[in-house]
């Protein structure tokens, strides 16, 4: 994974589901869904859907395989669906 994915996710002006406008100091958290950052009310409706479990699960296996790092690593993006972040 190249560093660029970083800055653009971390640094999203706006949220990718519901366009809200997201300030630097905002937290923010990646979907499960569509690895797009998104904002925390967005977050708790995506918690909502009854697939949401198997699509984390889906994710974090994903995520393993494409940057060799446990979910936990913060060093790694798959962090991140679960911890909100700032830019
Ligand atoms: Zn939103």
């Amino acid at each position: 994974m190249p560093d660029q994915w970083e800055k653009n996710l971390a640094c999203a002006t706006d949220c990718r589901t519901c366009g809200s406008k997201l300030d630097n100091n905002d937290q923010r958290i990646l979907s499960v869904y569509t690895h797009e950052p998104i904002c925390m009310n967005c977050k708790r409706e995506e918690e909502k859907n009854a697939d949401y479990s198997d699509q984390s699960k889906a994710m974090m296996s994903q995520c393993l395989k494409d940057t060799g790092k446990p979910y936990g690593d913060p060093e790694g993006y798959c962090f991140h669906h679960f911890c909100p972040y700032k830019c």
